[in-house]
């Protein structure tokens, strides 16, 4: 399957031309989003939790420790609905009304289940590693058997999703062009400034390439 099925659930309504479906648009905004809100709803009561994720496949990955609320829900089977964002400009029309934003999001939903198989579970972790940084899993000392037993690791099947992509100069009023009024878009990066050592580092630890020039896309 290489498109979500459009249902009720996930046809984008408003302005459906920026609605897509195909897994080559929504794929890789989740990869390079660092991080989602997941909602749930519990007696009634709706929560927002933002948190780290991965994508394995067709498999959302998030952990966490036990405790967690958010966990719990997903380990029980209930349903969630995932939100990602990856803001690319401000779009300043010439009327307020028109002004806006360019982004690339998705919404998807699913259930989940707990990764609890050992190696399945040290698999998941390293692409939570390696969705921070390609190469840090490396590098890094691994989980011993005790931080592995504090954490649990949820992967939420992606049943369905889309996506809403705007990019592009204004869509101004037609007899709005004539306004003596500046407009266009300001575009909008996520960059990494340079690399803070840890001040306990010992003099001459060399900066892995992944941290010396992290870039996101
Ligand atoms: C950075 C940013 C800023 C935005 N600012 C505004 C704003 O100020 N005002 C405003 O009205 N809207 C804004 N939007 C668009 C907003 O996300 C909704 O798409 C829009 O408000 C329609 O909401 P709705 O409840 O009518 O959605 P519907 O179209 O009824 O939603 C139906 C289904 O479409 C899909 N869908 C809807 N929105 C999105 C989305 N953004 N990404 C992926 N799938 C989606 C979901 O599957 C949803 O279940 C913004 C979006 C982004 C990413």
């Amino acid at each position: 399957m290489t498109s979500f099925t459009r249902s009720a659930l996930n046809r984008v309504r408003r302005l459906q031309e920026r609605g897509h479906y195909d897994k080559a648009t929504i794929y890789p905004i989740i990869d390079e989003a660092l991080i989602c809100h997941v909602a749930l709803v519990q007696d009634g009561q709706p929560f927002v939790i933002p948190t780290i994720h991965a994508r394995m496949g067709d498999e959302l990955i998030l952990h966490g420790a036990n405790a967690s609320r958010l966990l719990q829900h997903i380990e029980r089977g209930e349903p969630v609905c995932v939100g990602i964002t990856l803001l690319d400009g401000l779009v300043l029309a010439r009327s307020v009304f028109h002004s806006s934003m360019n982004y690339r999001s998705v919404v998807l939903f699913g259930r989940g289940r707990v990764v609890s198989e050992p190696a399945a579970k040290l698999a998941a972790l390293e692409a939570l590693s390696e969705h921070l940084a390609q190469g840090r899993w490396q590098d890094a000392r691994k989980p011993t058997a005790r931080e592995l037993k504090a954490t649990k690791v949820v992967a939420i099947a992606i049943d369905s999703a889309s996506a809403k992509v705007r990019s592009g100069p204004p869509g101004d009023d037609e007899a709005d062009y004539d306004l003596p009024i500046w407009a266009g878009v300001v575009p909008l990066d996520l960059r990494a400034e340079p690399p803070e050592p840890d001040p306990r580092l010992p003099d001459g630890t060399a900066v892995p390439a992944y941290a010396a020039h992290y870039v996101r896309r």
